[in-house]
């Protein structure tokens, strides 16, 4: 274990400490492991990636309903796209939910 000096306070402290034991100043962020950074990309691209389909999923449900449909038709789409859109945020939800608490999971540890 190499000892260093504090920038904030100058007394000799680990270098493998994350803050200054004796003034609390943060030295250095804690890093995430390798896998722990997949998670976290996996995560904000997953949350992209159901934004868009959510909008062009309910964008295009909506096209197809003109006005010269029935009412029938257009109560039969509004259906479909309600359904679709409960699935999509079903699916976004508890994708999130596992993936938050993989995140959590992999957080960097002090
Ligand atoms: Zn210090």
């Amino acid at each position: 274990m190499a000892l260093t000096n504090c920038k904030e306070c100058n007394s000799e402290i680990s270098d493998k400490a994350f803050d200054c034991p004796k003034c609390g100043a943060k030295l250095r962020k804690p890093e995430r492991s390798f896998f722990g950074k997949i998670i976290k990309y996996t995560f904000i691209v997953f949350n992209l990636l159901m934004l868009l389909w959510f909008v062009t999923g309910v964008g295009s449900a909506a096209q197809t309903v003109d006005a010269a449909a029935s009412e029938a038709e257009q109560a039969g789409a509004a259906i479909g796209t309600g359904i679709g859109a409960m699935l999509i945020i079903t699916i976004w939800v508890f994708g999130d939910l596992i993936l938050g608490i993989m995140t959590l999971l992999t957080r960097p540890k002090k």
